[in-house]
């Protein structure tokens, strides 16, 4: 595959200002490529394109938004395997997982697609005589898309895909440290049969592309999935044009291993959700909350579990996890580390880097346990393949344990309790809430977000997407008299 290493602008591609290297975590020496940077001009273009465009593509119909979005999510799963290796060789999680992350993205383009055609609205009668009262659903106008390096595909597509079914142009600023997944999806969609400026993408830094994106007055909406302190900024930034603002952030997930679980499915699952893409996701289990009965059964299984881990190249047959996706992260996951045995964890496994063949951002799965929930390791997020073990002494105090955070985005339990099962649910609060199954792993069709600092604004994904990225008029209508 030829990669594009330009932005995206007003239907055509341009060269940036300057340029960036995406270089492969697993393989220093592997250069990606050089992507181009945009300038300020290139945003003001984008921004003015999309603005121009945006009545046309909103009254393109609903046929016409359904076959463009169809089209690009067939093409994105018949294209997995292609682009899903570009996207673990620059982000670094296993060939496996980059391809079932670029086929997710195109199941988010396909459900959105028929998700067009679905977008009913209301009618009502008016409490004054002869009026009726019609209520339905418009686009926003134009939506500014801000995503970070983990999901480089598929958090794109859960944005881009109901921006554009309903009618939205897009300005999509990428991260910055993964532009060739970001420029395979832009050479996807920009393929298609749009008005020129309906689709942008514009790389940059965040700390100047973003923020003069997500403070422009020509922007209407503002969807961010990334780090709380970045979104603290875009808050305050969009407040002052009114624009709509949808945000995903951190989070500090915990789960629950109950005394009465399955203790082999419970150490799988653990393993999974702390471990799966380098503990680099949103819904990673970094809090594995453990009845102290099962304390030292359960952990002692789970240093076997994440010692057995193939750690490697992305690329590589048989990697399980691959590399942490750059020096900075890096250096973040040891200095956590550090702070936590600074507080008084103890390692039972893991916290150091690894070398392989190839020289990359290589770090064992690592396990602390004795830690406290006031320790920072437990309050922040580390986003490393790092977990800590919270000894509980009975399912109340786990509970009261797993509540006690900032955060509230994903939330597990293992146990084989209805009693418990049903109480977790009712009283977890998270935006998500797994009984016997990882923290991570949700499905495209239904909504996905978190409650406190971890989630602001409408919800993503599923029906429900269509709240924020659409908005509501109410129109009423006098009859009159027949002639
Ligand atoms: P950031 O929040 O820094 O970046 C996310 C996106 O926002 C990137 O596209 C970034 O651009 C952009 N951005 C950065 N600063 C601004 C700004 N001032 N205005 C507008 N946009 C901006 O997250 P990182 O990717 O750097 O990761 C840092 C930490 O954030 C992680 O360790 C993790 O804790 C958390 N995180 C959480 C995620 C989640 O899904 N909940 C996802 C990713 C990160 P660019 O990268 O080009 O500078």
């Amino acid at each position: 595959m030829t990669i594009e290493t330009r932005n995206y602008i007003a239907g055509e591609w341009r060269e940036g200002a300057g340029s960036i290297e995406s270089v492969n975590p697993s393989d220093l020496r592997d250069r990606i490529g050089h992507f181009a940077q945009g300038s300020a001009a290139d945003l003001e273009d984008a921004l003015a394109a999309a603005r121009q465009a945006q009545p046309r593509w909103g009254s393109a119909g609903i046929q016409k938004r359904h076959d463009v979005l169809m089209a690009i999510g067939t093409e994105l799963m018949a294209r997995a395997g292609e682009i899903g290796a570009l996207l673990s060789r620059e982000e670094g999680k296993p060939l496996a997982e980059g391809k079932g992350e670029v086929y997710r993205a195109g199941q988010f383009f396909t459900w959105f697609a028929a998700e067009a055609l679905r977008l009913h609205g209301d009618q009502a009668e008016s409490v004054r005589p002869g009026i009726e009262i019609e209520v339905r659903r418009e686009p926003v106008g134009v939506a500014a898309i801000v995503t970070p390096w983990n999901f480089p595909v598929a958090t794109p597509a859960w944005k881009i895909a109901p921006a554009l079914a309903y009618g939205n142009a897009v300005v999509w600023k990428p991260a910055n440290l993964t532009p060739a997944s970001a420029a395979a999806l832009a050479t996807v969609i920009a393929r298609q049969d749009m008005p020129a400026g309906t689709f942008n993408m514009v790389l940059g830094p965040g700390s100047e592309v973003g923020d003069r994106l997500v403070g422009h007055v020509g922007v209407d909406a503002v969807s961010f999935t990334g780090s709380g302190a970045v979104g603290a900024t875009i808050a305050a930034r969009t407040l002052g044009n009114r624009a709509k603002l949808q945000m995903e952030m951190g989070s500090k997930n915990p789960m629950l291993i109950m005394d009465d679980c399955d203790l082999d499915l419970a150490v799988a699952h653990a393993a999974n959700a702390a471990f799966g893409g380098t503990g680099q996701k949103c819904t990673a289990a970094s809090r594995l909350i453990v009845h102290e009965a099962i304390f030292d059964a359960f952990a002692e299984r789970l240093v076997a579990a994440a010692e057995a881990l193939r750690v490697g190249d992305a690329l590589a047959e048989g990697t399980q996890m691959g590399p942490v996706v750059s020096a900075g992260q890096l250096a973040g996951n040891l200095s956590y580390l550090q702070k936590g045995l600074a507080e008084g964890a103890q390692l039972l496994t893991g916290g150091t880097r690894l070398e392989r063949p190839t020289e990359g951002y290589f770090m064992a799965p690592t396990v602390l346990s004795g830690t406290t929930n006031a320790m920072v390791v437990n309050r922040e997020e580390m986003f490393a393949p790092i977990t800590c073990l919270i000894r509980a002494e009975n399912y109340a105090e786990a509970l009261a344990i797993a509540n006690d955070t900032p955060y509230g985005l994903t939330a597990g339990i293992m146990t084989r309790s209805l009693a418990r099962a049903t109480h977790f649910r009712a009283n977890m609060r998270a935006g998500c809430v797994m009984v016997n199954l990882p923290t991570a792993g949700t499905d495209y069709h239904v909504p996905f977000g978190g409650r406190g600092q971890s989630s602001f604004g409408p919800r993503e994904q599923g029906r429900y997407a269509a709240e924020f990225f659409t908005t509501v008029k109410t129109s009423y209508i006098a009859a009159g008299a027949p002639e």
